[in-house]
């Protein structure tokens, strides 16, 4: 019996990536647990973590890639699928020409090889790609506004803050080793303030939760700083010397009426007093999550929290800044040195209008469409018709472990590996700058290709000639090499398992702002104005569906096996009691988009008027709650707008 460990990083959409340290026995791993060695994940790992192996080994896998017969599948050959493809491909594009091809993909497994994928189409020419976000855009770029660029501080940064702004984040969840952090900063007497429209588990490691209304973040930022400016609280040397377009915006927030300010964001004077008092107890940390931003309003509700930080003068300073993202070091990655690059001129559509825009696109219509490391069907606002419109494009190919609600609508299924079946580069951390060498862990037992060699192969079947054939280490070396020249040691790297980015741990010290003036720059007061103003009107039977990630699983990836048959609604105790609804009763919510059935929670973690659902549950499990969530993007940075969600509740049957 040979029994050996190995490190692997976890390629999930998680801000944390864990260092986790794998049991082979006999060529199969049989337990994952945290790397002890590995500084932010300090020897423990969330239960998606130690389910990969489950996962890698389930009966449920995609064994060989599969094509659509008389409406089911029958398993093919490699080359009997990719001859396919190729030949549909060379068909498409000389009917219609390259814009009927279009290409889809998402974050549903992190890997540097995993974007060859992107080359494969820009080598291919001008076809029909998505743009936008379904999880962080809006607040990606109203930080490039803001700043310039999107940075953060390093995690340790966090115990030199005397207070910490939690805000609309849910760590314990979804940031689990941010924890330990927060809990060496509390014992040195930092307070913690939670922001959120609900009460979590993070609310409950907190000093203050405050509870403000959905959507009223940008209005709560607004009184914060009308009493931080009136009250000549704010840094006036920060303000003065690193900012641009305070005066009018001091114009702007002091003509602010409070009360209209406390309505709308449901909390009163003494909590705008006393966290404007917080937050210039310096230094303070603010940590912005991605829910709040998920709203038609949700650039400038972020942009409307970067103000805040900046009157504060956090910027710039240890135990300070207002953090959302730290992707700066993805651009040291070299991909001219690995493949001369290609300028296409593709056609872009919006990801957030998926349904919408696809299905009004012509001149040509999409003919032929790739999916790959997502699951839209049920994770795309507006679920319902976008399952239609895929359905109504002539072929379909989907690149995924399982057979998910998306990869049924296929014509074409290939199986691709899992990531302890193949070597790549992780550094995919929203949060931290650690980069990760993932090596093959334990061969192939099934039919499976990683989707590099996929590409790759498509590319020498269709004679794309320059298309670069590479091994993984070749291309691992060249993608790298600009990290190579800053001293980034691949040995190291390999050895190891993971490495630290060399970046700034305290994010924009130099107060040099990559904005075109140099500064920070304030929110223009007309955005900042359409963002307070834009709150739906809702009349007492309406509801705010807000929709939140569940512990047990990255998005839809882990309601696979899930056998529940009604997604569970958390539905406050006074609607519950007005509308004579019981705890597990089956509820229907509806609006114009769609309806889903739902069992009745009753909770008070939510406010009145508020049903909060957690993302992810398949067709299976009663659908998608995205059948209920528009299709629309956000202000700036065509963030999908989750939670402008509106739905009516009638009792099933009704
Ligand atoms: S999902 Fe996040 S916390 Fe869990 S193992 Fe993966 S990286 Fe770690």
């Amino acid at each position: 019996m040979s029994n050996e460990y190995k490190l692997c990083a976890c390629p999930l959409d998680c801000f944390d990536v864990c260092s986790i340290r794998a049991e082979i026995i006999d060529g199969k791993v049989t337990k994952l647990t945290g790397n002890k060695e590995h500084p932010i994940t300090q020897g423990f790992i969330c239960e998606k973590g130690r389910k990969h192996a489950e996962r890698m080994y389930s009966p449920l896998r995609l064994k060989k890639p599969m094509k659509k017969v008389n409406g089911g599948f029958v398993e093919i050959t490699w080359d009997e699928a990719l001859d396919t493809i190729a030949d549909k491909l060379k068909h498409y594009i000389n009917e219609y020409g390259t814009l009927s091809i279009a290409q889809y993909n998402d974050g549903g497994a992190a890997g540097l090889l995993k974007n060859i994928e992107n080359l494969f189409f820009d080598y291919l020419g001008d076809v029909t790609q998505f743009e936008g976000n379904l999880c962080w855009g809006a607040g990606m770029a109203a930080q490039k506004l803001d700043f310039g660029d999107v940075k953060g501080h390093a995690p340790e940064d966090i115990e030199n803050a005397k207070t910490i702004i939690i805000w609309g984040r849910n760590i314990v969840e979804t940031n689990m080793h941010m924890v330990p952090f927060i809990k060496k900063a509390k014992e040195k007497g930092t307070k913690v303030i939670v922001i959120d429209p609900i009460t979590t588990a993070t609310t409950a490691i907190s000093d203050w939760h405050i509870k403000l209304k959905p959507k009223g973040d940008a209005a709560f930022a607004c009184a914060v700083a009308k009493y931080m400016i009136e009250n000549k609280l704010f840094d006036h040397s920060f303000v003065y010397n690193y900012t641009k377009g305070f005066h009018e915006l001091s114009s702007y927030i002091r003509s602010l009426s409070y009360k209209e300010l406390l309505k709308l964001c449901g909390t009163n004077m003494d909590t705008v007093i006393g966290f404007a008092g917080a937050l210039v107890h310096k230094p303070a940390s603010i940590y912005i999550g991605y829910g709040l931003q998920r709203y038609k309003n949700g650039g400038s509700t972020v942009r409307s929290i970067d103000m805040l930080g900046a009157l504060a003068g956090i910027i710039g300073i240890s135990g300070g800044g207002v953090n959302y993202a730290n992707k700066v070091y993805g651009s040291f990655i070299d991909w001219e040195s690995a493949a001369p690059t290609k300028e296409p001129e593709h056609r872009y559509i919006s990801k957030p209008r998926f349904a919408a825009d696809l299905a009004g696109l012509d001149n040509p219509k999409v003919k032929m469409l790739f999916i790959s490391r997502s699951n839209p069907v049920v994770q795309q606002p507006d679920a319902a018709e976008v399952a239609y419109v895929i359905k109504g494009i002539e072929f379909k190919v989907v690149l995924d472990h399982f057979m998910t609600d998306t990869a049924k609508l296929a014509d074409i299924v290939l199986p691709v590996t899992y990531f302890m079946e193949e070597t790549d580069i992780i550094y995919s951390s929203m949060w931290n700058s650690y980069m990760f060498y993932n090596e093959k862990l334990v061969s192939r037992d099934l039919d499976v290709k990683p989707e590099f060699e996929i590409y790759s192969i498509l590319a020498q079947k269709l004679g794309m000639s320059d298309f670069p054939q590479m091994k993984e280490e070749q291309w691992i070396d060249k993608l790298l090499s600009k990290l190579y020249d800053k001293g980034l040691n691949a040995s190291e790297l390999k050895r190891n398992s993971f490495t630290k980015i060399n970046v700034n741990p305290v994010a924009w010290e130099n107060k040099e702002f990559s904005t075109q003036s140099g500064r920070f720059e304030f929110i223009d007061t007309a955005s900042l104005n359409g963002c307070i103003a834009s709150e739906q009107s809702k009349t007492s039977e309406d509801f705010r569906l807000l929709t939140v990630h569940a512990k047990e699983s990255l998005h839809s990836q882990h309601f696979l096996t899930s056998e529940v048959e009604h997604p569970p609604v958390y539905l406050n105790s006074q609607d519950a009691l007005r509308l004579e609804i019981n705890s597990n009763e089956l509820i229907e919510l509806y609006n114009e988009y769609g309806c889903i059935t739902a069992e009745a929670m009753i909770s008070d973690k939510g406010q009145s008027g508020v049903l909060f659902m957690h993302e992810g549950w398949w067709k299976k499990n009663g659908g998608s709650v995205n059948s209920l969530t528009p299709h629309d993007n956000s202000d700036i940075g065509l963030q999908a707008v989750y939670n402008d969600c509106i739905c009516k509740i009638r009792k099933q049957g009704a």
